[in-house]
């Protein structure tokens, strides 16, 4: 991938020599779901976690990855699913599913434990090589999903955000959404934003699973070569 690359939705990844995209996701297994850090699984393997706010798609994104139905919860009640869920891959590493933020329904105090039980895993988490943040393609970066990067981006870690929901918009629609997604992240953050990889994706239409699953791919074998994770 190069830097501030935005992957068309509707295309497969441009080299005709790259290799077909393992599955990373496929065969997840559920873990823990954690309601308070002591209750995480011990750092070791590698993790990824999946972040965005609530109604975002995460959960869609999440099982349509591992090919799953119901793997990830969809949540029906946005704000009730303050946990930190753990999935094992067949690799060993672990994907954490975040909880979703943002929901203006929640009562700030229980908002803030819950912001700060989110931040608190994404700027501490040791074991923790890349984010892949579930951005509503019609709505773009929103104040609450920027937050969440400032926290993590400047760790040097990589993000890969991906634009759910794209089935619903029409081409020049999608190219705006995509454009106005990147435009943002380069603005707010500058020297971090060619760490951030922007990509269609519809769990609805399997848009974007190969190049999203290449992402997280790379991410977990450049963590077992010792070497920091991908910047690009
Ligand atoms: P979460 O709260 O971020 O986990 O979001 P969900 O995965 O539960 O999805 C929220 C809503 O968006 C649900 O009504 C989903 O059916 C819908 N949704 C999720 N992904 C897609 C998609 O790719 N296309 C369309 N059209 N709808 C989607």
């Amino acid at each position: 991938m190069h830097k501030h690359t935005i992957v068309p939705d509707s295309t497969a990844p441009s080299k005709a020599d790259v290799p077909r995209a393992p599955h990373p996701l496929i065969g997840a297994e559920f873990v823990v779901a954690a309601a308070e850090p002591s209750q995480f699984p011990a750092a070791g393997p590698a993790e990824i976690a999946f972040a965005g706010r609530s109604n975002a798609g995460k959960s869609s994104a999440i099982n349509a990855l591992a090919a799953r139905n119901r793997l990830a919860f969809a949540s029906r009640a946005p704000g009730r699913t303050q946990q930190i869920v753990f999935f094992r891959l067949r690799s060993g590493d672990y994907v954490a599913d975040l909880p979703g933020y943002g929901y203006a329904a929640v009562p700030k105090a229980v908002k803030e434990i819950w912001q700060d039980f989110l931040w608190g895993y994404v700027t501490t988490r040791p074991t923790l090589v890349g984010l892949v943040a579930m951005v509503d393609s019609r709505r773009g970066l929103k104040d609450s999903d920027e937050a969440l990067l400032q926290g993590f981006l400047p760790s040097g870690r990589p993000v890969l955000v991906l634009a759910t929901k794209i089935d619903k918009l029409t081409a020049t629609e999608r190219r705006a959404s995509l454009t106005g997604i990147r435009a943002r992240i380069d603005t707010a953050f500058a020297a971090f934003a060619p760490a951030v990889q922007v990509i269609g994706f519809s769990a609805l239409r399997r848009e974007g699973i190969e190049a999203a699953e290449q992402v997280i791919q790379g991410w977990l074998q450049e963590s077992r070569i010792g070497g920091a994770p991908p910047q690009s």
